[in-house]
């Protein structure tokens, strides 16, 4: 447990932690995790920036999804959470601690590389929770490929299947129901700005979501819904042992980082609450970075 609040030196307030080699058939499971992920279960506290709001998180059972479906409970939202049937066990375990909130959870299993399933996804969300205001579209996938010329082509695919093409079926069904005041928070990455080698298809998709917030916004903000992104830099999350991530990489992820280590989902959800809060009215087509340091 790591307390979030007071002030400290954030080169320790979480661990460096010693990542020995791994790796999960994908989607990697935070259970199979060594060591586990932080998202904030034991620190994260609300203070009723969401109250009654209803948010429909992609990717809610495992790393920054995860954290954020805790912390939009916490602050009083009603969430539905997507994620792949494989997932389950993560899934159970992260609505656990969600309903502990007393507010309203319902689980929408999915895979979004299936167009309609992607689609139907805000109806759901909206029909189970009586309404639809914030969308984060968070699910991803993300596979290291040493050599560029052998990345498969449907790999290519699916990478930007699920983390380009679901994110405009998601957000154009959503239109139906957000309102003024509605917000949309997209996941990019450090790697839209700063590609490392071994990600390009990846990478291309965040350069991908960067453009679609900027653009979205242009077309959103005048009916008065806000659309924003968080790109985070290394975060200790089930996508990187999953073959996310070169072994090599693995065992000293994020200590590249001015800050010596990896993020944790913990310090990304607080991002996800001010963009989706009204804290932040001003803010549209934005990205919000958190990468320990890192220039994107
Ligand atoms: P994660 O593995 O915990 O979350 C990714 C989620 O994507 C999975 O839990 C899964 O539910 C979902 N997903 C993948 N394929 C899917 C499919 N076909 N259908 C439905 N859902 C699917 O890892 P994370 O790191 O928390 O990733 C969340 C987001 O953060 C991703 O968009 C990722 O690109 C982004 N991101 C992560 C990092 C990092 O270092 N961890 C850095 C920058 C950006
Ligand atoms: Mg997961």
């Amino acid at each position: 447990m790591t307390n979030q609040y007071d002030m400290q030196d954030p080169r320790s307030q979480y661990p460096t932690p010693d990542i020995p080699e791994q790796t999960q058939p994908e989607p990697g499971l935070d259970k199979d995790m060594t060591p586990k992920a932080d998202h904030g279960a034991d620190s994260y506290t609300g203070h009723g920036r969401l109250k009654g709001r209803k948010a429909l998180v992609t990717g809610a059972d495992s790393g920054i999804g995860r954290a954020v479906a805790l912390a939009f409970a916490r602050e009083g939202a009603d969430v539905a959470m997507s994620y792949l049937p494989a997932e389950q066990a993560d899934a159970d375990e992260a609505k656990a601690e969600i309903e502990q909130e007393g507010v309203h959870v319902v689980m929408l299993p999915a895979d979004l590389t299936n167009e309609a399933a992607a689609r139907g996804l805000p109806h759901e969300a909206n029909k189970a929770l009586g309404g639809l205001d914030i969308i984060v579209n968070n699910a991803g996938k993300q596979i290291f490929t040493d050599d560029f010329a052998k990345l498969p082509s449907d790999q290519l695919t699916k990478t930007f299947t699920v983390n380009v093409f679901a994110m405009f079926w998601i957000c154009q069904e959503a239109l139906q129901y957000l309102k003024p005041g509605s917000a949309i928070i997209n996941t990019t990455s450090i790697q839209a700005t700063m590609p490392s080698p071994g990600l390009l298809d990846y990478a291309s998709t965040k350069g991908a979501i960067l453009a679609f917030t900027r653009g979205l916004a242009q077309e959103l903000t005048p009916k008065g819904i806000r659309v924003n992104a968080v790109a985070p830099g290394p975060v200790w999350t089930p996508l990187q042992p999953s073959h996310g991530q070169s072994q090599e990489k693995l065992t000293s992820f994020g200590q590249e980082t001015p800050l010596g280590r990896p993020g944790q989902p913990a310090e990304m959800a607080p991002l996800y609450v001010f963009l989706a809060s009204q804290e932040s009215s001003y803010v549209s087509g934005e990205t919000i970075g958190a990468a320990g340091g890192r220039l994107r």
